[in-house]
């Protein structure tokens, strides 16, 4: 049977230019990057190299670049970080609704452990934040502002230059969730304004268990992990080398072919929405209709269920995945749409397709084939039609 993979912002498969550069240093360069010894210096060598392409590309110096073990670790390590070494100042933080769980469950943690009120800014309904309400919720108090750059289930862009410049102006720091945008989007850490910033390597074709953190100079955070002297003693840990090698490989990649890569996913995404629409009724587009990923396509089935459409969709060799988290049994909306406003008969009937650059118009073909009339079937049966 055919696969055909539509879950590119779950997961990436890392590219083949990708798994060779990191080849060497799993098998023959296994030092570690921080032994004195010629082994030891290669690998290092490697790292630093790697560090100085990561800086290059979002437009910093080497050193702000800091290894982590992924997108999760870079926010839990950004918010608490931020939040421990600023307890003097305050014990306020700002975030938005529609954050990753990564974000979200680092703030319920700082609430709930530390004492700290975060404010959790609504959206609009294309999944935009509100630069008035960002203002006026900025209080004495306030220490940190996270607000990620593209959302992982609708595709959203925020205006993270305006957010950068006014939590500047009234002296917060400011974190951005980037690991959707890196490869996708272009990023430059100092014309954006951002301080910290969060990424991950196998969301852009790399290998998973590797990311980083850009961390501007002279923010105040406390270490992730304390041990040896790594990473400017912000994150103790043996490197890892081939991770963080195969990361480096795959930005490169994706940031020289960003463009031809945008284009191409562009075209395939319309192509799906706009097949679609032809053949079936009551099917509606979530997240913005232009600011937003060229890759991510967030579609309302409406008076079917997500999840029997993703089960569905899985027989036939189609991978995507919900919009909702189905919690025990129990259909939960995704906190995203409901909180795009979207009502239940949307948001339980949601998909999220995501290309990546491998995907083709065949495959998209495929999929309006086998599509529409699952859905038509399934909602024959519907008790919500
Ligand atoms: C995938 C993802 C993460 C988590 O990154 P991991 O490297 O898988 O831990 C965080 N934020 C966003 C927006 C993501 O899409």
């Amino acid at each position: 049977m055919r696969e055909i993979y539509l879950d590119n912002n779950a997961t990436t498969p890392v590219r083949k230019e990708v798994l060779d550069a990191m080849m060497p240093y799993l098998k023959d360069e296994y030092g570690n990057a921080s032994s004195v010894h010629l082994k030891g210096q290669k690998a290092r060598k490697a790292v630093e190299a790697s560090r100085e392409v990561i800086g290059e590309t979002i437009g910093t110096e080497p050193v702000d670049v800091i290894f982590t073990s992924g997108g999760t670790e870079s926010d839990n390590f950004a918010i608490k970080g931020v939040a421990m070494a600023n307890l003097d100042k305050g014990r306020h933080v700002i975030t938005t609704q529609i954050e990753h769980s990564a974000v979200l469950e680092s703030c319920r943690f700082i609430e709930e452990e530390l004492g700290f009120e975060v404010t959790y800014l609504p959206v609009d309904k294309y999944g935009v934040v509100d630069l008035d309400r960002l203002k006026s919720a900025i209080r004495k108090d306030t220490v940190l502002v996270s607000i990620m750059f593209a959302n992982n289930e609708i595709g959203t862009l925020q205006p993270i230059k305006e957010i950068a410049r006014i939590a500047k102006k009234n002296g917060v720091y400011f974190h951005t969730d980037a690991v959707q945008a890196l490869g996708k989007e272009p990023i430059d850490v100092e014309e954006l304004g951002v301080d910290m910033c969060s990424f991950s390597a196998h969301k852009l074709n790399g290998p998973k268990g590797v990311g980083a953190l850009y961390l501007r100079k002279g923010v105040k955070i406390l270490p992730f992990q304390t041990g040896g002297y790594h990473e400017r003693r912000k994150r103790a840990g043996t490197l890892n080398v081939p991770g963080i090698v195969g990361f480096a490989k795959a930005l490169e990649i994706a940031k020289n072919d960003m463009k031809k890569n945008n284009k191409h996913m562009n075209k395939l995404s319309k192509k799906l929405l706009s097949g679609l629409e032809k053949q079936l009724d009551e099917i509606y587009l979530n997240g913005h209709p232009e600011n937003r990923l060229s890759n991510t396509l967030n579609i309302s089935f409406r008076y079917i269920e997500g999840e029997s459409l993703i089960l569905n969709f899985d027989m036939k060799g189609i991978f995507a995945s919900t919009g909702s988290a189905c919690t025990s049994g129990s259909l939960e909306p995704s906190h995203v749409l409901t909180a795009i406003g979207a009502p239940p008969d949307r948001s339980q009937g949601s998909i999220r397709f995501s290309f990546g650059y491998e995907n083709t118009e065949d495959e998209v073909d495929y999929c309006l084939a086998e599509i529409p009339p699952i859905v038509k079937r399934l909602r024959a049966m519907s008790p919500l039609c």
